[in-house]
């Protein structure tokens, strides 16, 4: 048989379902499942991605195949609307629409009204008894084609303001200035009629060739323009942002036009069931009376809200389609509700009431900040209607950092000065220099500045310049304009139709209620409420503790979740801020940083220059009772919960690096020669600090550091036991590479605990392990398995050692790398996972062989990292540890993991 290539849809049957999605694309699968719901949908069909990989790949031409179906089709659709394509006497008129796997807004291009020619527009207009709608459908045709099929699918390049859009653009705007109105609404069926023939000669001249006068050679170069654009620079661009490989293809959707600006009683429109940008469980939405779908979309007219719920202070005096239309909105609201449940998410749809008949263009599960993702899962969950483990999916990492993200401090937005009033399209705030266009976005945003980028509207053109913006601003457009779908999916703070600002980008300068802000001045954006204002106030982090949508998510990413969440941190204050993160124990605790306070590092120094045993342990005694009272402030912070605590790790030089004036003071305190302190730290110079005296290697030459170090530890956990205070201490020996680096260390840790719990008369429970950062550990695992207690992977050491690339010097040739695409990410962000990964996995399975009870876990940084912490589940780890604001993200990555490799 041969291969299918077009599938139908139409009268409450389709060929295809919503589950068809790759071959079909969104759009397509989506309007065949609406069909089959019984769904009014225009009839139409679709023409599969295959044919787009077919005509990528054969030279821009189609299978042999699919003519005929598509003949077929066309066929069964003027049955269906008893109209004929091409007909003199009563044309039927399609759209053209692209429509790819995943959703890209804007990325792809849709012609509307295809079909009308000098053949058919007499009995167009004699059908619709309306001459003026027809040449306004007639002369939005030619725009869409000219631009879309002629010049940007052709691979036209324009000079700068010769784009045919704009040229034509300005032909209607002299038509209306000839006529003496502002709206495209005042404009006669004469002007309309006249104004298309003087579009044609426009695009004679400019693209050298005449606008198809033939229904079926529009039809065919609209299907090709929408196959080409998959392959067009925007395309490509958002691809890359976006991750979308370029095999997938896109599909055509040729369907029946319905049409919205038939008059009074004719409408379009856009909605989603829920509110996207806070998750609010009302149906949203917008609507534009005797008008076509684009003009929505596009930001031309400011839309009215679609119901009374959806009114703001702002759009209070605007008319909803709830009250102008009462019967066909509550059949719009039946449907949403239909269609939400079917779907169990929700929808982002379209539609367009064409004199007093409702029809469905389009649903796709709708784009959505992170606080609303979050507040929509938790609801959804909570009502039945999504399972658990689907509400931790609806959430991804990235959108939970939103949460995490800084708001307008309300104390200085109250004497701040207001500048205007826009729609809050993208929520939190942002404070940035104004920029007017995407490529300045971007040059000051690689500079590390933060900038608002300020637009009339935007359009994918700009996604770049967005992309570099800490916040978007537009002039004109509504909550589901361009710049609020791409600022949405991006979780940017963004203000549109802000209709105040006077935007000059000539004069790169905005006038808004008397004010000039130029660019590079500052501006802050409350994104929540749809305020701008002048200067830069002051952000505040936003309160999770009282968000009880996010407690009640990370409550079911516990249930779900395998892997247990630790915290890397030193200090009280930091473990107590894991702890309301939700960290379930330290997995790291550095001992390095408690060493450097005045009195402290003086002692140390000390302990370095001793010249005997009996001077170190005098001089290294001095810290325990420092090091006592650390650890006993953390192991109180986190009573009944794990702390690892690993014992000293870097270089002894470390804690010389001496000015001329310290080695002076240090020798008269010391009352040594300032000569022997200076010989003494030449000695200690490494060639390769990294790979030198450091880790075990230091408790090996001087096991006082250890014994002071296990000392401190315990009798801290002792006095808490003896308060009643439940503790865990864990010791972590760091940089093993063979067992018998850990036997000599382990010995000297348990002599001294148990010469202490002796002393003290009391029992702790401690465990002692060793830190796998090595790959001579990894390989030797089951070795140092049978002795240690607990594995916890350092896996920046291991990803340094492992590479042979050191970490402080790697940013001389890790950009290069990631550039030439030699490796695909940065390996200490993202653990290598086919490298690295199989040294973690080896040293799991081996330390599991001897000890199946091995408590394993790690604490580089990647133990935030939300691809890295999938690694991790997979392979067999107890739990990970990362720094504490990362906390939640991993806890919602680890339920990832869990539904993912189920
Ligand atoms: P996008 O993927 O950018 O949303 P669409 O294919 O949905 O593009 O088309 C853009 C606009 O054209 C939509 O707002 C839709 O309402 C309108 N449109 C598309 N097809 C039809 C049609 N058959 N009848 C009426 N309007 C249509
Ligand atoms: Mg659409
Ligand atoms: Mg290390």
């Amino acid at each position: 048989m041969e291969k299918k290539y077009v599938y139908f849809f139409g009268a409450g049957k389709a060929e295809g379902a919503a589950q068809m999605k790759n071959l079909l694309g969104g759009k397509g699968a989506n309007l065949a499942e609406m069909t089959n719901l019984g769904i009014p949908v225009p009839p139409g069909f679709t023409i599969t991605t295959e044919a787009c990989t077919y005509y990528d790949q054969n030279d821009r031409t189609y299978p042999s195949s699919l003519e005929n179906e598509l003949m077929n089709c066309i066929k069964n659709v003027e049955e269906i609307m008893g109209t004929k394509f091409n007909d003199p006497v009563d044309p039927l008129l399609l759209s053209v629409r692209s429509g790819a796997r995943q959703s890209m807004p804007g990325m792809m291009e849709t012609v509307l009204n295809i079909g009308l020619t000098s053949n058919t527009i007499p009995g167009m207009i004699k059908k619709t008894n309306d001459e003026r709608f027809v040449y306004d459908a007639y002369r939005r045709l030619i725009t869409m084609y000219a631009d879309v099929v002629m010049e940007k699918a052709a691979g036209v390049e324009p000079e700068e303001g010769k784009e045919i859009r704009g040229l034509l653009e300005a032909a209607m705007d002299e038509a209306k200035e000839k006529r003496g109105v502002e709206l495209d609404t005042g404009l006669t069926a004469a002007d309309l009629k006249q104004l298309s023939e003087r579009f044609k000669e426009i695009i004679q001249n400019q693209l050298g060739k005449p606008f198809p006068d033939d229904s079926y050679e529009q039809l065919w170069g609209g299907i090709g323009a929408v196959f080409q654009s998959w392959n067009g620079k925007r395309a490509v661009s958002y691809r890359r942002i976006e991750n979308i490989p370029a095999e997938w293809g896109t599909a055509v959707n040729v369907q029946t036009m319905v049409f919205g600006n038939m008059g009074d009683d004719s409408a379009t429109g856009v909605g989603f069931t829920r509110n996207p940008a806070t998750g609010e469980n009302v149906f949203f939405g917008e609507w534009l009376a005797n008008a076509q779908g684009e003009d929505v979309v596009a930001g031309i007219r400011t839309p009215n809200p679609i119901n009374e719920l959806g009114k703001t202070e702002d759009t209070a005096h605007l008319k909803s389609l709830e009250e102008m239309m009462p019967e066909l909105y509550k059949q719009l609201d039946e449907i949403q509700i239909n269609l939400e449940t079917h779907y169990s998410d929700m929808q982002d749809i379209e539609f367009t009431i064409q004199q007093g008949r409702l029809w469905m263009l389009q649903t796709r599960v709708g784009k959505r900040n992170g606080p609303a993702a979050v507040t929509m899962a938790v609801d959804m969950c909570e009502s039945g209607m999504i399972d658990k483990e689907t509400a931790v999916m609806r959430v991804k990492p990235a959108q939970l950092d939103e949460l995490l993200h800084p708001m307008v401090d309300p104390e200085g937005e109250k004497i701040a000065v207001e500048l205007a009033k826009g729609l809050p399209a993208g929520p939190g705030g942002a404070a940035g220099q104004v920029v007017f266009t995407a490529d300045e976005a971007e040059a000051l945003g690689e500079q590390g500045k933060k900038v608002v980028l300020v637009r009339n509207e935007t359009s994918p053109e700009d996604v770049h310049g967005m992309h570099a913006a800490v916040a978007i601003l537009t002039a004109k457009g509504g909550m589901t304009s361009h710049a609020a779908l791409v600022a949405r999916g991006w979780g940017k703070c963004c203000i549109v139709g802000c209709s105040a600002l006077q935007i000059n980008v000539l004069k790169k300068e905005i006038h808004v209620s008397g004010h000039v802000i130029k660019e590079g001045d500052w501006i802050t954006l409350n994104g929540t409420k749809g305020r701008v204002y002048k200067d830069q106030l002051p952000l505040i982090e936003p309160d999770l503790e009282s968000n009880d949508k996010y407690l009640k998510l990370m409550e079911i990413a516990d249930q779900v979740r395998k892997l247990g969440i630790r915290a890397n941190a030193d200090r009280p204050e930091d473990a107590q801020k894991a702890r309301t993160f939700g960290a379930e124990g330290i997995g790291l605790c550095r001992t390095e940083h408690m060493f450097f306070d005045p009195e402290r590092i003086k002692a140390m120094r000390e302990m370095i220059l001793a010249e005997t045993v009996d001077e170190r342990r005098q001089a290294i005694m001095k810290l325990l009772p420092f090091q006592r009272q650390d650890f006993y402030e953390l192991l109180e912070a986190m009573h009944d919960l794990p702390v690892t605590i690993r014992l000293l790790d870097p270089p002894l030089h470390e804690f010389v690096t001496l000015t001329e004036d310290q080695i002076r003071n240090l020798a008269r305190d010391l009352d040594v020669p300032e000569e022997k302190i200076k010989n003494r730290i030449d000695s200690l110079h490494e060639l390769n600090p990294m790979l030198g005296h450091r880790g075990c290697r230091l408790g090996i030459t001087y096991p006082e550091i250890t014994e002071m170090q296990a000392r401190a530890i315990i009798e801290a956990a002792a006095m808490l036991t003896e308060k009643g205070v439940n503790v865990h201490p864990e010791i972590m020996i760091p940089l093993i590479s063979s067992v018998n680096e850990y036997k000599h260390q382990e010995q000297i840790v348990r002599k001294v605990a148990e010469e202490v719990l002796k002393e003290k008369n009391v029992t702790v429970k401690y465990l002692v392990g060793t830190m796998v950062e090595i790959p001579r550990a990894c390989l030797t695992a089951d070795r140092i398995g049978a002795e240690a207690e607990f594995f916890s992977f350092g896996t920046n050491d291991l990803t340094q050692t492992t590479f042979g690339f050191s970490r402080d010097d790697a940013g001389g040739f890790l950009p290069d790398y990631l550039s030439e695409k030699i490796l695909p990410e940065d390996p200490f962000q993202s653990l290598d996972q086919i490298g690295v990964g199989q040294l973690v996995q080896m040293g799991v399975d081996k330390g599991r062989s001897v000890n199946p009870n091995l408590k394993i876990g790690i604490c580089g940084e990647h133990g935030g990292d939300p691809s890295s912490i999938d690694f991790c589940h997979r392979a067999g780890l107890n739990y990970v540890s990362c720094s504490p604001f990362r906390v939640p993200i991993a806890r919602l990555a680890a339920a990832h993991a869990a539904v993912v490799n189920k």
